[in-house]
C-alpha cells in the first residue's frame, strides 16, 4: 500500500515511539532525525545525536534502556540534526568521570562546521524558511555551531574508511557522498544493520534543496549500490521509521541507486544534446517513470524528483541556463514590468490574472500578477491590494497540493509576508 503523505510526513519527523531491534542490542530512537545506539557489553556506540533542542530526550529515552557509559559518537553527517544534541550524554560523562567518547566524522563534517560558523545568520534564514511550519518560535539562532563536540577519529579524502571493536562486535564506516560531502555509513555485521544518516531518509531523497548548496547524485547511486552489498537486515534510515528484513532494505536500496541514476543519466544525456535547462526540466516531468512515482520509498514528501532535476543540471552547468542573451545580464524586474504596464493598465493585468485562475492556471496566473505587483505604484493601492490578495489565495492552494515540505513551507512563508504586506497597504486604504 501506498504511504499517504501526512502518514509519510509524521514518519519522516520521528512522531513514533522508540524501539529495541537485534534481541534489544540495538536501541533506535526517532527524534525529528534518528538515533541508533549499540549497546556492547563494554559500552554504547551511538550513531547520530538529534538536533540539539531533542538531545535530553534522546538521553532519557536511551538511558531507559541501558546505563552503560557511551564509548562512540559516530555523525553520519554535520547537519544540524544529526550532531548537535551532543550535550546530556557529555554532561552524564563529565559528572561520572567516565573517559571521554571518541567522536567519529569525515573531515568535510568539520569544514561544515566552519561554514556555519561563517554562515550563522544566513543559515538560521534559510532554515527559519525551510522549517516555518514547525518552528518554534524563539529567540536569538534556531541552530548554531558556535558550540560542536568535534571529531576525535577523522575519515579522509574519499576513499577512506575506518573499523573498530567494541565488546567484541564490529564497526565498519565507510564514506560516500550523496545529501553531502560528509556522509558516512556504518555496518555492524553481528547485527546485520546499516545506519545510513540521510543517504536514505523515508521520501524521495533530498538532492536539490532549492536553498542548499550541491548534492551529488551519481555519487548516491553509487553509494546504494555499495550499502546493498553488505545485505543487511535491518537498516536506520536518517529519518523515518526502521527497515526491517532482507528484501524490504534490498528494494529500498536498490529504487533509491535506480532513481538518482535515472535523474542523473537522462539529465546528462540531454545536456550532451545542447538542450537548455527548461528543456530539460519539462522533458524530464514527462518521462518521470511509474514506478518511481508509486514507491514508498520515493513519495515526494521532503526531497522531491523535480528538485533533484534542477541539482543534476547545476552539477554540471553555469548559471546561464535560459540559452537567451536577455537573461545574461538582465533588467531589474520591476523595471521590465513598468514597462509592460505602459503598454497596458494594471487592471486589465489583474482582469487577465483573474481569468487564468478560473481556468485553473495557476502557475500562469502568478506570473501575470507579478507585472501588477512588481511594476505598480503603491498610488494605486486597491488594484495592488487586489492583485495580492488573489497572489496569497493561489499561493495557499499551491501548498494544499504541494508534497513537499520544503516547497511547501517556501511558498507559505511568501503567503505569510505578503499577508503582513497587505496588512500594511491596507491602513493606507482606511
Ligand atoms: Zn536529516
Amino acid at each position: 500500500m501506498v504511504r499517504k503523505v501526512s502518514d509519510g510526513m509524521s514518519e519522516f519527523f520521528g512522531w513514533f515511539p522508540p524501539t529495541t531491534f537485534a534481541n534489544n542490542t540495538c536501541i533506535f530512537v526517532p527524534n525529528f532525525a534518528n538515533t541508533c545506539v549499540f549497546d556492547t557489553k563494554d559500552g554504547l556506540v551511538v550513531f547520530d545525536v538529534p538536533i540539539r533542542q531533542f538531545g535530553q530526550k534522546t538521553f532519557d529515552e536511551v538511558r531507559r534502556i541501558t546505563n552503560k557509559p557511551v564509548k562512540y559518537i559516530i555523525y553520519s553527517h554535520g547537519h544540524f540534526d544529526h550532531a548537535f544534541g551532543y550535550g546530556p550524554f557529555i554532561e552524564e560523562i563529565k559528572k561520572k568521570g567516565w573517559d571521554m567518547p571518541e567522536v567519529i566524522a569525515h573531515e568535510n563534517c568539520i569544514k561544515r562546521f566552519e561554514k556555519y560558523r561563517t554562515l550563522d545568520l544566513y543559515h538560521d534564514w534559510i532554515n527559519k524558511q525551510q522549517f516555518a511550519s514547525v518552528r518554534v518560535k524563539e529567540q536569538g539562532l534556531l541552530v548554531s555551531a558556535h558550540e560542536t563536540l568535534d571529531p576525535t577519529i577523522i575519515l579522509r579524502g574519499n576513499e577512506d574508511s575506518y573499523s573498530f571493536k567494541l565488546g567484541k562486535v564490529n564497526f565498519e564506516i565507510y564514506h560516500d557522498k550523496g545529501e553531502t560531502d560528509d556522509s558516512i555509513w556504518l555496518w555492524v555485521p553481528e547485527k546485520k544493520t546499516i545506519c545510513t544518516g540521510d543517504l536514505i531518509l523515508s521520501s524521495f531523497p533530498n538532492i536539490g534543496n532549492p536553498y542548499k548548496v550541491q548534492r551529488y547524485p551519481k555519487d548516491w547511486a553509487i553509494a546504494m549500490e555499495r550499502i546493498r552489498d553488505k545485505n543487511a537486515e535491518y537498516l536506520v534510515p536518517g529519518h523515518g521509521k526502521l527497515i526491517e528484513g532482507k528484501e524490504k532494505v534490498k528494494d529500498v536500496l536498490s529504487i533509491t541507486a535506480e532513481a538518482m541514476h535515472f535523474v542523473n543519466d537522462e539529465v546528462v544525456k540531454r545536456l550532451n544534446e545542447g538542450k537548455w535547462f527548461e528543456q530539460i526540466y519539462y522533458e524530464m516531468l514527462e518521462i518521470f517513470p511509474e514506478k518511481f512515482k508509486k514507491h514508498n520509498a520515493l513519495i515526494p514528501i521532503y526531497g522531491c524528483y523535480r528538485f533533484a532535476i534542477h541539482a543534476t543540471y547545476r552539477l554540471y552547468h553555469g548559471w546561464y541556463n535560459s540559452g537567451n542573451p536577455t537573461d545574461l545580464f538582465p533588467a531589474k524586474t520591476d523595471d521590465i514590468a513598468r514597462e509592460f504596464l505602459k503598454l497596458n493598465s494594471e487592471e486589465k493585468y489583474l482582469e487577465h490574472a483573474k481569468k487564468l485562475y478560473s481556468e485553473g492556471k495557476r502557475q500562469l496566473a502568478l506570473h501575470v500578477l507579478d507585472i501588477v505587483v512588481k511594476g505598480t505604484d503603491e498610488k494605486n493601492v486597491e488594484t495592488l491590494v487586489e492583485a495580492l490578495k488573489l497572489k496569497v489565495k493561489i499561493l495557499k492552494e499551491k501548498v494544499k497540493n504541494e508534497p513537499s515540505f520544503i516547497a511547501g513551507n517556501i511558498i507559505n512563508n511568501a503567503a505569510y509576508q505578503i499577508k503582513e504586506r497587505l496588512k500594511e497597504l491596507k491602513k493606507k486604504l482606511n
